[in-house]
């Protein structure tokens, strides 16, 4: 079996990446290089040079051969390469007529637990977002800021005190709202300062969150240790990270209990396996970054069905409505109790509909962000 040709499809905010072969067979990927998506396109057209005529069943020679063949790294080329191991694991799994997980070890679960995106520019909007994640039968809320997901628009001021206290409370109204049946993650999005992490982390500690995100910018691996050996509760970190080097790094300084690997991005389920290893070797969960497609979830749950060490997936909102119904066929069934059914199909088990670019034609993410009041650069 030969690669016969490596095709992009940008749909509506999202980019997949298709590898067709000589036996008939396709494979499937997604870059997660978010913001940048129209790079990431260019670095799968410039791989397509080499991969066209190369046995598509050579995943880890290959990965190594497009990641070692210059001296660049970062999201642009590991989208890419994310993109390209899913697919060609795809195409294995197909040739093999079995699921991923198949190939990579075998089922160690069923179903994935996942979490439910909850979000809000207005505290009700929030605490009602998570009760009606319970309704549904979710189990684990994410994506929940104590902060609001206000609009980017309006410059930002609160003092210190309001800006703890308010977060404090709002912790309190979701634990209130839902009890101790459902988990609340809690997504700070690199908003705080070492010191303002763990004065929030001490204050939010009794309402017992089942991890703390991305308390502070991810960048220094040292700060983010700084944080978790002043505070009692689990720090997850990693949907940036890129590669098994940069993941041991934080795993050695006891900087995160949940790893968060972006498999579109941390070198697709070649990737992802690898660092999930790195964890398991430091008693860390894994819980997969997943804000994009319903191809992604598909990857990432091949990842939670062969893993010891899964703790719990991302689960975006409106994967079956439209756009993203629209998109694609074989989109994973929640169970109506908090998880995912680990497919049978071969493969990632998930399939880009035919005219889902026509229907969809690609949106680009501008540049932007939110301003402070002063009119200084925040993170939100
Ligand atoms: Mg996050």
């Amino acid at each position: 079996m030969k690669i016969t040709r490596v095709e992009t499809v940008p749909v509506d905010r999202y980019l997949f990446v298709r590898v067709h072969t000589d036996a008939g067979i396709t494979g499937l990927g997604e870059s997660g290089t978010w913001g940048y998506l129209e790079a990431s396109e260019k670095v799968v057209e410039k791989f397509a040079h080499y991969l066209i005529g190369e046995d598509p069943l050579r995943i880890e020679h290959h990965w190594n051969y497009l990641y070692r063949s210059s001296h660049f790294r970062g999201a642009a080329i590991m989208g890419a390469l994310s993109a390209i191991d899913i697919a060609l694991w795809d195409i294995a799994g197909k040739h093999f007529d079995v699921p991923v997980y198949q190939l990579l070890g075998g089922k160690t679960r069923d179903t994935c637990r996942v979490y439910y995106h909850v979000f809000g520019s207005t505290r009700d909007q929030l605490v009602n977002g998570c009760i009606e994640a319970k309704k549904l039968g979710f189990t684990a809320v994410g994506h929940l800021t104590p902060f609001l997901d206000e609009d980017r628009e309006v410059p930002y001021f609160k003092t210190h005190a309001a800006k703890i206290g308010e977060a404090i409370d709002a912790v309190r109204q979701y634990r209130e709202a839902v009890g101790d049946e459902v988990d609340l993650c809690v997504e700070i999005h690199r908003r705080l300062t070492p010191a303002e992490a763990v004065v929030l982390a001490r204050g939010i500690e009794q309402y017992h969150p089942y991890f703390y995100e991305d308390p502070i910018l991810p960048d220094n691996f040292d700060a983010m240790g700084l944080v978790a050996q002043h505070i009692n509760i689990p720090i997850a970190t990693g949907e940036r990270l890129h590669t098994i080097y940069e993941f041991q790094m934080l795993l050695a300084r006891g900087a995160v209990q949940y790893v968060r690997p972006d498999v579109c991005m941390c070198g697709g389920i070649t990737g992802a396996k690898k660092i999930a290893a790195l964890a398991e070797a430091h008693h860390v969960g894994v819980v997969p970054h997943n804000p994009l497609s319903p191809v992604s979830t598909a990857a990432c749950v091949q990842i939670a069905a062969c893993i010891p060490n899964f703790a719990l997936q991302e689960y975006p909102i409106g994967e079956h409505v439209p756009p993203k119904s629209e998109m694609v066929r074989g989109a994973l069934e929640h169970d109506g109790h908090g998880s995912l059914i680990v497919p049978d199909r071969p493969g990632i088990g998930i399939e880009l509909m035919e005219d889902a670019a026509e229907r969809h034609p690609y949106t680009m993410r501008w540049v932007g962000t939110r301003l402070n009041s002063d009119g200084s650069v925040m993170d939100q």
